[in-house]
């Protein structure tokens, strides 16, 4: 049983046996945080299923990180490694361990400024307001990032490692320490990390910077490591407070190709689902996929929108006035009575 698996690592090269390593890693953290999210919550109810899940785990996380890996190293990286290469090995002596904490330290410095950046600059923001349109910050609500973002900060990430001569394997590395990180400060985990807070980044202080508050629409700019906020006077955490909103202060579309061409060109969504029945029937792909998956379908509140299919939104209440928005409605099925009632 063994065996197989051992000449298969043994026939990789160093990067693809760290990947080997990497890979079970990601997968177990995954399961860490999603226990913590249930465990200690930092709001409370919020579902897996949450709104947007579908999107940033198929399209953000799955599709656009699969093709812009290809971009990025074959197309951008590797012209660059090919063209200057030879004249930068610098760090071929360094020690793995020391090349990922200087790539870790000088990217995360980076990252802070031009985060900063893009909440400043309003061409930027275009850039960058997809990632804040999640109102269910969850693990996975980091993935929802802009292409151009993807393309300007991964680029400026992973250049310098093969550039300046690192080992390859700082690249797999460095690429589950961001994956990681990136997770634990998304988590809806409440985390209460004190004194250390000053230095590592976590929940505490970047599920503020989702929130839709203003005192934080400039702040809390950091990604691993907070000192930056703290230094550099950016840093917002209340005690004792939680945000009561999340999310942009304006509509935003709810579909991968949409957030994408927002950015280009402002439009209705929502009219355009109107207009169009191709448009509304792509739209509603993955609410029929939770329906033939038995209905597994999120919180009833996350199915009051437009692009649930009729069959589905008829079965969801909508709120009166002094009444329960959540009480099942006399002509539920069985299965989507189901699903109200574990949502609520
Ligand atoms: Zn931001
Ligand atoms: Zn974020």
């Amino acid at each position: 049983m063994l065996e197989p698996i051992s000449k298969f690592y043994q026939s990789l090269d160093a990067v693809g046996r760290t990947t080997m390593i990497t890979t079970p890693i990601l997968l177990l953290a995954v399961g860490v945080l999603l226990v913590l999210e249930r465990k200690i919550p930092y709001r409370k109810g919020l579902p897996f299923f949450r709104e947007g899940l579908f999107v940033d785990l198929f399209w953000y996380t799955l599709v656009q990180s699969y093709f812009l890996q290809i971009v990025i190293f074959g197309f951008i990286i590797a012209p660059l490694a090919k063209h200057f290469g030879a004249q930068f090995h610098i760090m071929d002596h360094w020690p793995v361990v020391a090349q990922v904490a200087f790539f870790v330290v000088t990217h995360d410095f980076y990252i802070y400024w031009f985060h900063r950046f893009q909440h400043s600059s309003a061409f930027f923001w275009r850039t960058h307001e997809a990632h804040h349109s999640g109102k269910q910050v969850d693990w996975l609500a980091g993935s929802r990032s802009h292409v151009m973002e993807i393309i300007i900060n991964q680029t400026i990430e992973f250049a310098p490692i093969i550039l300046l001569g690192a080992n390859p394997v700082v690249v797999p590395i460095k690429a589950l320490i961001d994956a990681v990180w990136g997770m634990y400060i998304h988590a809806n985990i409440d985390v209460k990390s004190g004194k250390l807070q000053y230095f590592i980044n976590g929940p505490e202080m970047h599920l503020w910077h989702h929130a839709d508050h203003e005192e934080v629409y400039y702040a809390n700019f950091s990604t691993k490591f907070a000192v930056w906020d703290w230094l550099f006077g950016t840093a917002f955490l209340p005690q004792n407070r939680k945000p009561e909103r999340w999310g942009l202060p304006y509509a935003f579309p709810k579909d991968y190709f949409s957030q994408h061409a927002f950015s280009v060109v402002r439009f209705d969504e929502k009219a355009l689902a109107e207009r169009s029945a191709a448009f509304r029937a792509y739209h509603g792909v993955r609410w029929r996929v939770l329906g033939w998956l038995g209905q597994r379908v999120p919180a009833a509140r996350v199915l009051q929108g437009w692009e649930v299919p009729e069959e589905v939104h008829q079965t969801v209440p909508a709120p009166r006035p002094g009444g329960n928005p959540t009480a099942a409605p006399a002509v539920a099925t069985e299965s989507s009575r189901s699903a109200v009632t574990a949502a609520s």
